[in-house]
């Protein structure tokens, strides 16, 4: 399978590497709304639990793994980065 990658321009995150890539080995992608309700926490380790958050555009979904560089919150949800 070829490999995918997620490209992020957002290069404030701890998860953002050289040539605007993502290299968490796992992200979720939620309505804002979802975003500003739930603690840094609630991520994609525990997608199988959480239910779909539909939304009318790309300006109401954010990334919920994002998390600043250098940041104290950075363990609080079980992403790791990418072994590349
Ligand atoms: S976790 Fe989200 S915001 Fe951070 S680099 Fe990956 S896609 Fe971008």
């Amino acid at each position: 399978m070829a490999q995918q990658h997620i490209h992020c321009i957002v290069n404030n995150c701890h998860y953002w590497s050289q040539g605007n890539k993502c290299v968490a080995n796992e992200i979720l992608i939620a309505s804002d709304q979802f975003g500003n309700q739930y603690a840094d926490r609630v991520d994609a380790t525990m997608v199988k639990q959480l239910s779909p958050t539909p939304v009318n555009s790309c300006m109401e979904s954010c990334c919920k793994s994002f998390v600043p560089k250098g940041s104290g919150e950075i363990n609080q949800d079980g992403i790791k980065k990418q072994s590349m």
